[in-house]
């Protein structure tokens, strides 16, 4: 029963129309194109996928998006091939480099090898990543363990892995924690899923550098000497708002936030979006604002690439 309480702390969720007017209004717009802009696409959850135009990479993507009550019984849960399939034409990745898990939990590493398998990229994460990966049947020269201070080289993409730490998302604790010691079958269960290493994730490229933070937890210092011109943060299960504004954003003199991992990722992508109970969108919005009123805030559509640095 314990996997179960955990969870419902954690996955609680409604839809409420102001939230969900929020987050349209605040839309990044796409402007000023160039044939190099870098362009990013929001799949959901933490998912993105990034491209330059000559070389792209996915972080977390997940569309497999089973029902609440299958994960919190502890059914297994299996990729859903043909979405994956469909999520690579609709972003134009076939040809992807990389796939980049930022934590092994199921909403961020259970589709991974399938991106992986699909493009023929490389997965790239912690110890426990490759297990998912080696499960699903991808061949060691696809896989890329990574550890805190790693850096990976994707055409004019520079990747740093920075030790972070998952929020204690499931009733003030950190959910399914511990590491991968074999390879994970598929279909597995959530709870097969563990956490292994947290990383942020820090893209720089010629045009601009991004961090990704695929949890809302944080490290003191992680970002100590680092800056970047935006960053993509998880907002579910955050602590507190302006604590975490203050080690990422902050830290790292960040003009531009995207909240990510907000959506109900237990209803299909095909789906209206709603709004996960508790990841309260417009609190965010709130205590960012009168935060750092020089942060600009914004929310990106799901689906629709956008871009982020001309
Ligand atoms: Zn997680």
């Amino acid at each position: 029963m314990k996997p179960i309480l955990l969870l419902l702390g954690f996955l609680f969720f409604g839809s409420c129309a102001t939230t969900i007017d929020l987050y349209k209004e605040k839309q990044l717009s796409a402007t000023m194109e160039s044939d190099n802009a870098v362009r990013v696409v929001w799949l959901g959850t933490a998912g993105l996928y990034v491209s330059d135009g000559e070389t792209s990479f996915f972080i977390d993507p997940f569309v497999s998006r089973h029902g609440l009550l299958k994960v919190l019984c502890g059914f297994p849960l299996p990729p859903m091939l043909p979405e994956i399939q469909a999520w690579v034409r609709q972003v134009d990745g076939a040809k992807a480099q990389a796939v980049i898990v930022s934590h092994s939990h199921y909403d961020h590493a259970l589709d991974a090898p399938f991106f992986a398998q699909t493009t023929g990229a490389i997965l790239v994460g912690s110890a426990s990543t490759a297990h998912i990966g080696l499960g699903a049947g991808l061949p060691e020269k696809q896989l890329q363990i990574v550890q805190p201070g790693s850096r990976f080289t994707c055409g004019r993409f520079e990747i740093t892995f920075i030790q972070s730490r998952h929020s204690k998302a499931a009733l003030g604790r950190i959910p399914w924690p511990g590491e991968i010691t074999s390879p994970v079958i598929p279909p597995a269960s959530a709870s097969d899923y563990r956490l292994g290493e947290a990383f942020a994730i820090r893209v720089t490229h010629p045009k601009g550098s991004f961090v990704h933070l695929g949890s809302a937890g944080f490290v003191e210092k992680m970002f100590a000497d680092m800056q970047a011109d935006a960053l993509f943060v998880s907002i579910a299960g955050r602590e507190d708002t302006r604590e975490l504004l203050h080690h990422s954003a902050a830290t790292l003199q960040a003009k531009l936030v995207i909240p990510i991992h907000f959506d109900n990722f237990f209803k299909p992508l095909d789906q209206d979006m709603a709004i996960l109970w508790g990841a309260d969108l417009p609190e965010f919005f709130q205590t960012a604002g009168s935060f750092a009123p020089d942060i600009n805030v914004y929310t990106l559509p799901i689906g629709r690439s956008t871009v982020l640095f001309p």
